[in-house]
């Protein structure tokens, strides 16, 4: 294990869910923005309590481990940790449970600088740093699917559904398959040099609107096309067909219904496109909108387009231009 007390620093990436036409499956982790979160351990005694959260942002988000996602995220590990040390069963090595403390307490310091709300997995970037951040400081013994299961947790609080599609890039890096949630199954995919522009325009979509305007039942012939699209952009992605990729960005299930609640998305798209993006589409549940590109020259040139058009609008934004991140949290001590 970690030395008790000592703080570990843990960064934490945005990332971009619902790729397109891999709604609910498909995410990329992204190497800006991120959040900065600070943690350490020590041994619990009696009944006191076991997460203590520390804003150090603006964001007055809650400190009750049980209303903060990375509490919630942490409460599961914390949950499995002490019952495979209280279970001689356990599936980590004698030489770690020699060394392990049956009750344990983290501290965590979170600065956000993921805006809530944003759609690039403001929430999925605490779950995950915390329980990346809190396996370090107890000596690796969760797999990264165990650390995708705690930081679901998270991600119910702040939505309300269990999903993996931004805490999977999250932890593992690079972009990722949810190929299923139940059993867990989370597909690392191999991608290009891609860079990304990223526009958040300063407005407010919930979740909880953004899902329920969605069609119960899809067209067979919308579905075919959707899987071709997915099956194609896959088969881009691990081939390193930007072509390919550039034509398999296309929802026509989500897509159409979602983007009426983004002002401009048609119009900003287009401009994007014939700057010369691969291809994107809405952020998670938005209002966040991303685009792919192949090179650095043309991911400028659609920030610039993407500026243009909400400058026009007199819409306040903030845009970022990264690539995609194949490292995940990162710890560094
Ligand atoms: P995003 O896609 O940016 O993560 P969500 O709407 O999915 O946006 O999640 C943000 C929600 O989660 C907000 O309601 C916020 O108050 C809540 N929340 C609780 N704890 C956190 C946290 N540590 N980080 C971010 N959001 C949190």
């Amino acid at each position: 294990m970690f030395p008790q007390n000592q703080w570990i620093k843990i960064k934490a990436p945005a990332t971009v869910a619902n790729m397109v036409c891999g709604f609910d499956i498909l995410g990329f982790a992204v190497n800006n923005p991120y959040d900065e979160m600070e943690m350490r351990w020590m041994p619990r005694v009696n009944n006191e309590p076991s997460i203590t959260i520390i804003n150090i942002d603006d964001y007055n988000l809650p400190t009750d481990p049980e209303k903060n996602v990375a509490g919630a995220a942490l409460l599961a590990l914390i949950e499995e940790y002490e019952e495979r040390i209280n279970n001689n069963n356990t599936a980590h090595s004698l030489e770690t449970k020699q060394q392990s403390v049956s009750a344990i307490k983290f501290e965590v310091k979170i600065n956000k600088l993921i805006k809530p709300g944003s759609g690039v997995g403001s929430s999925a970037a605490s779950s995950a740093g915390a329980v990346v951040g809190a396996n370090h400081l107890l000596g690796n013994i969760f797999s990264k699917d165990d650390l995708v299961r705690f930081a679901m947790n998270g991600e119910k609080l702040a939505s309300g559904v269990k999903h993996a599609d931004n805490i999977a890039p999250c932890i593992f890096g690079g972009v990722t398959l949810v190929r299923s949630i139940f059993p867990l199954e989370i597909i690392a995919l191999p991608s290009p040099q891609l860079y990304v522009t990223i526009v958040h325009p300063q407005i407010e979509v919930r979740t909880a609107d953004a899902r329920s305007i969605l069609r119960q039942q899809v067209l067979l012939k919308d579905a075919i096309k959707q899987w071709g699209n997915i099956a194609g952009l896959v088969a881009g992605l691990m081939k390193s067909d930007y072509e390919l990729i550039g034509r398999s960005l296309e929802d026509v299930i989500i897509e159409p219904v979602r983007s009426i609640l983004i002002p401009g998305f048609d119009a900003l798209k287009l401009a994007c496109k014939q700057a010369g993006a691969l291809g994107g589409g809405i952020s998670g549940s938005g209002p966040s909108i991303f685009m792919l590109s192949k090179t650095k020259e043309i991911a400028v040139a659609v920030e610039k387009e993407m500026k243009q058009l909400y400058d026009g609008m007199g819409l306040p934004h903030h845009t970022y231009v990264t690539t995609i991140n194949q490292a995940g949290v990162e710890i560094a001590a």
